[in-house]
């Protein structure tokens, strides 16, 4: 997820002295009629709120949901009733999943050979291949062709450039400081803990990547109350060609799948290519 504007807007002060501020989507992703493929035009785009703090990780009340598989806690608050837990087994990238042929952790994309500390588009194999997707702020540079969003390709595993490379972003995981809460009326959602600038890459939305059929057979299994977690990616690569890819983080997955929808969204999702060739729902 990708922030679509600078999350400044704080409301009003809780009772503990914080000032939350909420990411949220644009479409109704848990409702079980949208399983339509979205191009990528129309992505979900969630909303972030975000609240001032003082440090909330030395606070026994919150635990961290990822169990320190992420660089940075995602903070949840330990409720006493073990019910309102949310159960899954959180992994902060895509898992293969049934009916996906390729391993999502399996290196299949060539690399550079550039040998400087970061790589330039002069000489970057990478970046003359997929053109520049980032600043040297590791900021999205705003870049659509035809009101299409253009496909990211970070450096990967087989590049020579270094981990500073301005072409890392995604694959450095989770650098903000989220909470993970429970809303008044609509289940989970998730909140940043400080200001986040636009452009700023703020989570995956990883989960089992999953066949066509599999996503179709999970979708007809729901039960009314379930939520639908499962997203579909539509990229279209000219002549025709068009790739898809579903994630379902229901069972497994990460901080991304608590995102609210909201009609005032404040995130996009950006396809991000880094070792694979399954994208990362950046
Ligand atoms: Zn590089
Ligand atoms: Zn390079
Ligand atoms: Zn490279």
């Amino acid at each position: 997820m990708i922030i679509t504007e600078e999350v400044l807007k704080m409301s009003s002060e809780r009772a503990d002295g914080e000032h939350p501020v909420d990411l949220a989507p644009h479409k109704e992703k848990k409702h079980r009629s949208q399983f339509e493929a979205e191009s990528i035009s129309t992505l979900i785009c969630f909303c972030l709120v975000s609240f001032n703090t003082s440090d909330m990780s030395s606070d026994c009340r919150f635990v961290d949901l990822s169990n320190s598989l992420e660089s940075v806690p995602v903070l949840i608050e330990q409720r006493s009733s073990a019910l309102t837990f949310p159960q899954f087994q959180y992994s902060p990238d895509n898992v293969q999943g049934p009916g996906c042929t390729l391993d999502p952790s399996e290196v299949t994309l060539p690399g550079c050979s550039c040998l400087s500390h970061s790589c330039s588009s002069e000489s970057c194999s990478c970046l003359q291949t997929h053109g520049q997707a980032y600043d040297s702020t590791h900021t999205l540079l705003h870049r659509t062709h035809s009101g299409y969003c253009s496909p990211v390709f970070e450096c990967n595993a087989l590049c020579s450039c270094g981990d500073a490379c301005s072409n890392r972003v995604v694959q450095r995981g989770l650098t903000l400081k989220l909470e993970v809460y429970s809303t008044e009326k609509r289940g989970w959602g998730v909140r940043t803990l400080k200001s986040i600038p636009k452009g700023t890459f703020v989570c995956e939305y990883a989960g089992e990547v999953i066949s066509f059929e599999e996503a179709r057979r999970r979708q007809l299994a729901q039960r009314a109350e379930d939520n639908n977690y499962i997203i579909a990616v539509r990229e279209h690569a000219g002549e025709g060609s068009v790739t898809e890819t579903f994630v379902d983080p229901a069972k497994v997955g990460n901080v991304g799948r608590f995102l609210n929808h909201s009609c005032q969204p404040n995130l996009l999702m950006q396809p991000v290519r880094v070792h694979s060739v399954v994208p990362r729902l950046a």
